[in-house]
């Protein structure tokens, strides 16, 4: 059994939240789109078109009979040119549908706000919607909200990566909808409490929510210490007073479950308009980036038709990621899509070179895993290929946050490996 139980673990990052008060720009959607079929843990979706439909916003395009899954939805109006193999930004090769828009951005005129009235409609009406955790992870969300027993619901405003101020900016825009969606969950899951559980350096977002929470009961705020990485699902419940979720447990399991502020937002939004998932808010930032900002994009735009439009030459930028520094994929090509859980597009000029040396066994990866793992150790057994030793390291619990490679003086890939490490042990298994 893990523990958090030493003063908190991870590290300092300089937070760079340059944008939070860079209100959303809209994007207008691009000329092509290319929406993947795998946006989402768990199974991918087969498509419900064929090259040369006709299609509609918010139209229904793929979908998966299997229980973790989630549908997809057309972000434009216009004509699928193509179903193609791509390299997603969350570094898996899947089949993407390309639409060629009609620029006319026309909804599909069957959409209106679906009809709810019990926790069974409203899980389908979630699933409907094709909502995914949007915070990075991806969980089709009506999966989460099945979950039964459930004694608090915990809304996740960490955002502990640098630059990234999306779910920042939601609270600044569309606080009500946070709060809306909230009740709207508690009265359908039956879920008595939720806590809203927010980073120290955002006290405007803090303040707003709790003006709003004020005469709510079931709703409270906590404000937790800003140290990266709180906003990891297991540790945000354990610094919030929760329970800890140890080996082989899902948060379910012990009663609470988690959802994203814009996650939590979206439902909101969805029963007012039945407008499926097809935009998501984004930060483009980087230490290239002059003006950053965050961006509402048509799922399916290609990272470089928006920073274009963001007005960045990608010709000055050394690294592009999806996502944050410390958790985010290397895109390699700029015509990857936009997919549903992308949060952020961060292009770096500069980056540190990873020349390793040899480990001096100076502890620090150790010292700052969240889960207090050994990753020296897991990287000498992976090298050895020793199955049973990486078992006995525990390395399936790693929640790939990459402090232990931050911290490493010998720049050693430890969060790399650990990523091996697991599939090995899974595929052992
Ligand atoms: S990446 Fe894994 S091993 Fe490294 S610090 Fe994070 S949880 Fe620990
Ligand atoms: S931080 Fe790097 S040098 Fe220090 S013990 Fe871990 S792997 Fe070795």
């Amino acid at each position: 059994m893990f523990n958090f139980s030493e003063r908190m673990r991870g590290v300092h990052l300089d937070h760079r939240k340059r944008s939070r008060m860079n209100q959303t720009v809209f994007m207008p959607s691009p000329a092509t789109v290319e929406i993947s079929l795998s946006q989402h843990i768990g199974a991918p979706c087969e498509p419900l078109v064929a090259v040369g439909d006709s299609v509609f916003v918010g139209q229904k395009i793929a979908d998966s009979s299997a229980f973790i899954s989630a549908p997809i939805h057309s972000s434009v109006s216009g004509r699928v040119s193509g179903i193609t193999e791509r390299l997603g930004a969350n570094g898996r090769m899947t089949r993407a549908i390309v639409i060629e828009s009609d620029g006319l951005d026309t909804p599909d005129p069957s959409i209106a706000p679906p009809k709810v009235n019990d926790q069974a409609s409203f899980l389908e009406a979630v699933r409907n919607s094709g909502l995914v955790g949007l915070g990075g992870a991806g969980f089709p969300t009506h999966v989460k909200l099945a979950a039964k027993n459930i004694n608090t619901l915990y809304i996740n405003l960490a955002e502990c990566e640098p630059y990234i101020t999306t779910d920042n900016r939601e609270v600044f825009e569309f606080a009500t909808d946070i709060i809306d969606g909230i009740r709207t969950v508690l009265k359908y899951t039956g879920i008595p409490k939720a806590v809203i559980v927010i980073e120290r350096n955002k006290p405007i977002a803090a303040q707003i929510l709790s003006e709003l929470c004020a005469d709510i009961e079931t709703v409270s705020i906590k404000v937790i210490g800003s140290r990266y990485p709180k906003g990891a699902e297991k540790v945000l419940v354990y610094e919030a007073g929760g329970p800890l979720i140890g080996r082989g447990k899902l948060p379910a399991d012990l009663g609470v479950i988690i959802l994203n502020v814009s996650t939590v937002s979206y439902i909101a939004k969805y029963l007012r308009t039945g407008m499926p998932l097809v935009r998501r808010r984004l930060t483009v930032d980087g230490d290239k980036i002059k003006n950053p900002g965050n961006f509402s994009v048509a799922v399916g735009t290609s990272a470089g038709a928006l920073l274009d439009f963001a007005g960045i030459d990608s010709s000055q930028i050394n690294m592009l990621l999806a996502g944050g520094v410390m958790m985010g994929s290397c895109l390699i090509d700029l015509d990857t899509p936009i997919l549903k859980n992308t949060n952020a597009l961060i292009c770096l000029e500069r980056y540190a070179s990873r020349n390793k040396t040899p480990c001096i066994k100076c502890g620090r990866c150790i010292r700052v895993c969240p889960i207090k793992l050994m990753p020296a150790a897991i990287e000498k057994a992976y090298d050895r290929g020793d199955v049973q030793e990486l078992k006995a390291l525990d390395v399936d619990l790693c929640i790939n946050c990459g402090c232990c490679s931050y911290s490493c003086p010998a720049k050693r890939d430890l969060s790399h490996k650990n990523q091996l490490a697991k599939e090995l042990l899974k595929n052992a298994k």
